[in-house]
């Protein structure tokens, strides 16, 4: 192997580190609230990773979890209720949610200044436009991860184009002045795009579908991707053992990007507080 493992622990521990430092320095504790209805059983997971995180760091943190049954309506009541409290600067709609309630309505009900997922339309338009605004929190995650890597003019290719990753994600590339290109289901040749990549960002959902062959030599390689095997096992959405024979540097899974991503929530936090007080 002999591509540079780019560790997301410890870029995350860093991040928090300093968020923790700055808050101390504040003379309130930015409140994040986490909505979470019914009971899915990995968002109960994430969602105490989140909770855990933001006390250590020194926010004013809560979760709120409503029963399966809760009704559209009374979910968009708890999102009024908590826009309008004035400790609370960070709230997020744990997702998924149960089958009967329209996702992007919640999501809508947030108000943009609190949206500390970024999923809103309007900071979906202010990333799209080049204003600053909430920007989600995984593809904030990798633009850490790719602090030191020469972004300007280089060739960014980005696997998958969902709201939550693949879009944003290539916002922020073609911020940093990087030649883009979103490859998703409907991509000819995927191998072809990603074998020109400088900069390659996986996020598709397919366990290890970025073969060897598919990295340019040199490449950088950052697979958001999280896929659990029938035998228990996780990985991305990269062959690592043979990606890392190719690239200059690559993020493993567990321990890449996965961890960053609770980090720039926390971040974009300390950012809502920041800007509305
Ligand atoms: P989605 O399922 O919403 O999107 C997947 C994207 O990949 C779609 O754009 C889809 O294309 C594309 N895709 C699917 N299959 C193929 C294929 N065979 N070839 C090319 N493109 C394909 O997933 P998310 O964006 O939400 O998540 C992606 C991965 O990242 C998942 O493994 C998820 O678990 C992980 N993840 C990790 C996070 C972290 O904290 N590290 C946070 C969020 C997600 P099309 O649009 O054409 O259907």
């Amino acid at each position: 192997m002999s591509a540079r493992i780019i560790d997301g622990k410890a870029v995350a521990a860093e991040l928090r580190a300093g968020l923790k430092a700055r808050i101390a320095g504040l003379s309130f504790a930015p409140g994040l609230v986490v909505v979470r209805v019914g009971d899915d059983p990995a968002s109960g997971v994430y969602v105490r990773n989140k909770d855990k995180a933001a006390k250590e760091a020194g926010f004013a943190s809560r979760t709120i979890h409503l029963p399966e049954d809760t009704t559209q309506a009374a979910l968009l009541a708890q999102i009024a209720e908590l826009n309008a409290d004035p400790a609370v600067d960070g709230i997020l709609v744990q997702l998924p949610l149960p089958g009967h309630i329209d996702t992007q309505a919640a999501i809508n009900a947030v108000a943009p200044e609190k949206d500390v997922d970024g999923f809103h339309p309007v900071n979906a338009g202010k990333l799209a436009s080049g204003q600053p605004g909430l920007v989600p929190c995984t593809p904030r995650g990798v633009m850490h991860l790719l602090k030191g890597t020469e972004l300007r003019g280089a060739r960014a290719v980005v696997l998958g184009r969902s709201q939550i990753v693949g879009r944003p994600m290539a916002q922020l590339l073609l911020a940093a002045d990087c030649t883009v290109t979103i490859a998703h289901s409907r991509t000819r040749d995927l191998a072809a795009e990603c074998a020109r990549a400088d900069v390659l960002v996986a996020a598709v959902g397919r366990p290890e579908m970025v073969r060897g062959d598919w990295v340019k030599p040199g490449a950088t390689v950052i697979d958001v991707g999280i896929n659990r095997l029938p035998d228990g096992r996780l990985v991305g959405d990269v062959a690592f053992a043979e990606a890392a024979e190719r690239a200059a540097a690559i993020t493993p899974v567990p321990g890449g990007v996965g961890p960053m991503t609770i980090a720039c929530l926390l971040e974009n936090t300390l950012d809502a507080a920041i800007a509305r007080r």
